[in-house]
């Protein structure tokens, strides 16, 4: 046996065939360790063969402070140099993923720990330029140790550099994207890896603005298992993803396809199913629909979108230290072209539900709500939202972290999209939790959904006090099809077939989709600025007389 055929992965002490190991983009087949790639490798990894064209970046100053600790920071470089074959730490290449332009810039851990001179600032600012030209995503590869000490403040600076530069994409409404491998820490971390629209990870990789010896050093605590992997952090609401290397070219793909605005109308063969008039609904007890608007069966968020069978890319996280489960958005194809879709999400058992707090958000999942419209904002493309919850989550951590604020912004910032903006009550529209979601310009109801400020319940124990005048309770509040549509409350109701939509969950979210379809159909050939200020208008003389006048 020649041992210089095998290698000993660093994860799990197995060895492996270098061959196979090189085979599988250096993944070990024991314990799926991503090892670390050179850019080379990975851009030989990710782009289509011949699509690349390097992009060279100015030339920056080597050695502003003429620094030297042990050895001259010169002769540092110069050794990195040689042993890179590379400039700096970054190279730049505009080139094509599964035939679909991307510019990419990635990080090489070799040189010098990845640390962010001046020049690699260089590379990110010509990297964002160079996207912008071409107005095409940017995907961003990081794995850095941190700042580059020999160039002092020079090698701070480089932190608002990039990161005025992602804002010059942000204006631009081009799609950035993050690769973040193992390790990513300090500057890298704490400006252009974090600011992208959509942050992955590779499986194992950290990332943190201070590194774990730091911080056992200041707390003198060790710290947990597993603590700033992507795991924990993805947990933690700080990436949209953790993706294994095989799977990224796909992923990609999916999400520089969604990510595009759209292009010319959709489907003109699909029939609007929205029912417009009161008198064509079928009158049933209010109680009836109550139950069935809580049916267990009934499609949720997730449903809809897997029975619309185009693609999804689930993102997640309020960038700001949670996941919330009760709430699911991302990029969906919707007939052919891209929409933000946004939903609260139940489950269909007692253990979905609880996984998924019983479609009850927390403040972290109307900000994530937030963030994903910001993003339609910014992309250009319209949000869909569905909408079933009993409410928002009261509870002590809800209050702690703001939900009261949190579902105010939803309410401002759906409010103030230039997108259209489409939702459908598909189960419970509970109460503020709901109406969070439901700032749109169309708003529509499935025919065994209800709208409600309170649940009949929590009303009649107040005002009736006793829980059992429910039945009537929902009655006067009037939380039914027939009288949201009287009242002029939502615009229009989606049928549901013979017997609710539990009976018949794939039927039932043909239906959502085609209402879906056929509202955004008409609202896209719409200036976002006019959508924007009819929507207010109509919101400004709610419940007034003057309502009728200003629609
Ligand atoms: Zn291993």
């Amino acid at each position: 046996m020649d041992l210089s055929d095998w290698l000993s992965c660093a994860g799990c002490g197995m060895l492996v065939y270098r061959k196979r190991f090189d085979r599988l983009s250096r993944v070990c087949p024991d314990c799926g360790r991503h090892a670390q790639l050179t850019a080379e490798q990975r851009l030989v990894g990710l782009l289509d063969a011949g699509s690349g064209t390097r992009v060279e970046p100015a030339p920056s100053v080597h050695d502003p402070l003429g620094f030297e600790d042990l050895l001259p920071y010169t002769d540092r470089l110069d050794s990195a140099r040689a042993r890179t074959e590379m400039d700096c730490a970054v190279r730049v290449v505009r080139g094509a993923v599964r035939g679909r332009g991307v510019v990419v810039a990635v990080m090489d851990f070799r040189f010098l720990g990845g640390s962010m001179g001046a020049a690699e600032g260089e590379a990110i600012v010509a990297a964002a330029e160079e996207a912008l030209k071409h107005r095409l995503p940017l995907l961003i590869v990081t794995a850095s140790g941190g700042a580059r000490m020999q160039e002092g403040v020079f090698s701070l600076l480089q932190m608002a550099r990039t990161s005025n530069a992602m804002a010059a994409l942000d204006e631009a409404g081009l799609l950035t994207m993050t690769l973040v491998t193992d390790p990513t820490y300090g500057g890298v971390a704490a400006s252009y890896a974090t600011l992208s629209d959509v942050i992955l990870a590779e499986p194992g990789a950290r990332m943190g603005f201070a590194g774990p010896r730091v911080i056992e050093q200041t707390i003198r605590q060790r710290l947990p298992e597993g603590f700033q992997t992507a795991e924990f952090l993805l947990e933690h609401g700080l990436l949209d993803g953790v993706v294994p290397r095989g799977e990224l070219p796909q992923v990609l793909q999916s999400l520089l396809a969604l990510g595009a605005p759209p292009g010319p109308g959709w489907d003109p063969a699909v029939t609007d199913p929205v029912i417009r008039y009161p008198e064509l609904l079928p009158e049933r007890p209010v109680a009836q629909v109550v139950g069935l608007a809580r049916e267990l069966g009934r499609p949720t968020t997730l449903d809809h979108v897997a029975a619309w069978g185009g693609e999804f890319v689930e993102l997640r996280g309020d960038r700001a230290g949670a996941d919330c489960p009760a709430v699911v958005g991302g990029l969906a194809d919707l007939d052919g072209l891209p929409v933000m879709l946004i939903g609260h999400q139940k489950g269909h058992t007692t253990q979905e539900l609880v996984r998924r707090d019983f479609g009850m958000p927390s403040p972290a999942g109307y900000r994530k709500a937030v963030r994903l419209m910001r993003l339609a904002g910014k992309l250009r493309v319209p949000v869909v939202t569905l909408i079933d919850t009993p409410g928002a989550h009261p509870g002590l951590e809800a209050e702690r972290h703001g939900q009261a604020h949190a579902i105010a912004d939803c309410l401002r910032v759906m409010g103030s999209l230039d997108v259209p903006v489409v939702s459908v009550i598909t189960g419970e529209g509970g109460s503020g939790g709901a109406l969070a979601l439901a700032v749109a310009d169309r708003l529509l109801l499935c025919e065994n959904a209800i709208f409600s400020v309170i649940s009949p319940e929590g009303c009649a124990a107040i005002l009736w006090r006793s829980g059992e005048a429910a039945p009537e309770a929902a009655a006067a509040l009037g939380v039914d099809a027939v009288t949201l549509l009287s009242n002029g409350i939502v615009d229009g109701v989606v049928p549901e077939p013979a017997g609710g939509a539990h009976q018949a969950p794939a039927a039932a979210s043909k239906l959502v989709r085609d209402a879906v379809v056929c509202a955004l159909r008409e609202l896209r050939e719409q200036d976002g600025a006019a959508l924007r200020e009819a929507r207010r208008r109509r919101l400004r003389w709610f419940g007034t007389y003057r309502e009728k006048v200003a629609i």
